[in-house]
């Protein structure tokens, strides 16, 4: 693919759309820009990576070392007619997508993931300069699934024994040119990475999701339910987190924030089959969507989703007299009125409410008993006070199930994500995925990996 996109960056010359993106997968152009259906990008594909082939036959020779039938079984699956088909199976999402190209099939499975950070996001906490080096950002880094939680609006970090706050979100931001007078930092990427509307089945708890806001109701794809698009909530996976750049001393009191944490899957047509002599029945998946959602500040029985004010520059101070202006931020409406007071944003916007998510495709394994006693009523997956033993049961069997499978397998357990129970046909369903996005080693398709 790199191949053919080179050769198609080259018949494009300096209008090639992907050489200024930022993508650690490679030139790709933008994913909107490829799946867009007034452009010839599918059939200019198709021909480019028909004329690559050799580039393919090279690394797959290369992998198969002499032996024939890896050969042949390698190159029947890595046919262009098929990769195309691939490619624009995702057209919907895609053409949507603000990312590029190779980032967005990465996070969709088709190209590799593990070992690229794409899904690291920095906190930005001030500046720092080294001797006669240009000033850059200092920041801390988290991976997406933790920087959701550990960075969001209203929590706190500790360095150097001092405590910055989270207020808000940002765009990716690159530090104004030292040599030019401006102190304006420009956007290397726009703040949100990614957006989707997102509704819990009320009947049997899977989770559906929509890349747009729905405008009437979706199928639930497991029990068919009919889901009112008042279910559906906006969740967004920012690119960045913002401090006001400014720190307190670590050892005043911290407001403890505790966030509505959901981890889960999202529903997918999923084959289940019985285990002869047991009770048992076994489902897999590699293409399994989980989702990492923080639905925002839990205050009791509620939950409050994040307010964030879309702010146009906010001028932070790196140095004595000098000051950074930051475009694209997202800040809560607190940080906002501090700011403002202290004459420190431009341009605010409207209120905008937001929940945040992390999301991943990799492998799952599904459990589930084939037949349960109807005297027996373990269906009850619900936060309910009323459902919380089924729940504890099954959330406690999910941990037990992984401890054991670490033990049998000789790894950390920590490479198993144990996600929420769900339903199906009255039945629960105990999931588990493999923590690493795209590496298909602990859960083998077949399941046999426990
Ligand atoms: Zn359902």
């Amino acid at each position: 693919m790199v191949d053919a996109f080179g050769l198609l960056r080259a018949e494009d010359g300096a209008g090639y759309p992907g050489d200024l993106l930022h993508d650690t997968h490679g030139e790709f152009p933008g994913a909107a820009a490829v799946y867009s259906t007034d452009d010839n990008w599918k059939s200019r594909l198709k021909v480019a990576l028909s004329e690559a082939v050799s580039a393919r036959d090279a690394v797959i020779a290369s992998l198969a070392d002499g032996d024939q039938s890896l050969l042949t079984d390698m190159t029947r699956g890595l046919q262009v007619d098929d990769l195309i088909a691939l490619i624009w199976s995702f057209e919907k999402e895609g053409a949507v997508s603000p990312k590029p190209l190779g980032e967005f099939l990465a996070e969709h499975g088709v190209l590799p993931m593990y070992g690229m950070p794409t899904r690291v996001k920095p906190l930005y906490m001030g500046a720092k300069q080294e001797g006669r080096a240009a000033a850059e950002f200092s920041t801390v880094d988290r991976e997406q699934d933790l920087a959701i939680f550990e960075f969001a609006p209203g929590r706190s970090l500790v360095r150097d024994k001092r405590r910055f706050e989270s207020v808000g979100l940002s765009s990716v931001l690159l530090p104004p040119r030292p040599n030019q007078r401006g102190s304006h930092a420009s956007i290397a990427e726009h703040w949100m990475d990614e957006e989707r509307w997102i509704a819990a089945c009320p009947s049997c708890g899977a989770i559906a999701s929509v890349v747009e806001e729905p405008t009437g109701s979706v199928a639930c794809c497991d029990c068919q339910t009919s889901l009112g698009k008042e279910l559906f909530e906006r969740y967004v996976t920012p690119r960045a987190f913002t401090t006001t750049f400014r720190s307190e001393p670590a050892d005043e009191n911290e407001d403890l924030v505790a966030f509505r944490r959901v981890v889960t899957i999202e529903a997918n047509d999923i084959t289940i089959r019985e285990i002869n002599g047991s009770n048992l029945s076994v489902g897999s998946s590699d293409k399994a969507t989980v989702l990492r959602l923080n639905d925002g500040v839990g205050e009791g029985d509620r939950v409050r989703p994040f307010t964030l004010v879309p702010v146009e520059s906010h001028r932070v101070q790196i140095a004595p007299r000098r000051d950074w202006r930051l475009p694209g931020q997202m800040l809560t409406p607190e940080a906002c009125q501090k700011l403002a007071a202290w004459k420190r944003i431009d341009g605010q916007g409207d209120a905008e409410t937001v929940r945040l998510m992390s999301r991943k495709t990799t492998d799952a394994l599904f459990l589930t008993p084939t037949s349960v006693s109807a005297r027996l009523d373990v269906g009850r997956i619900g936060r309910d006070v009323a459902d919380t033993g089924v729940r504890a049961a099954l959330v406690s069997a999910t941990q037990l199930l992984v401890q054991r499978a670490a033990l049998a397998l000789d790894i950390d357990p920590a490479e198993f994500d144990p996600l929420e129970p769900r339903l199906r046909n009255g039945k629960p369903v105990l999931q588990i995925s493999d923590f690493l996005p795209e590496r298909r080693r602990i859960l083998s398709p077949s399941g046999v990996g426990f």
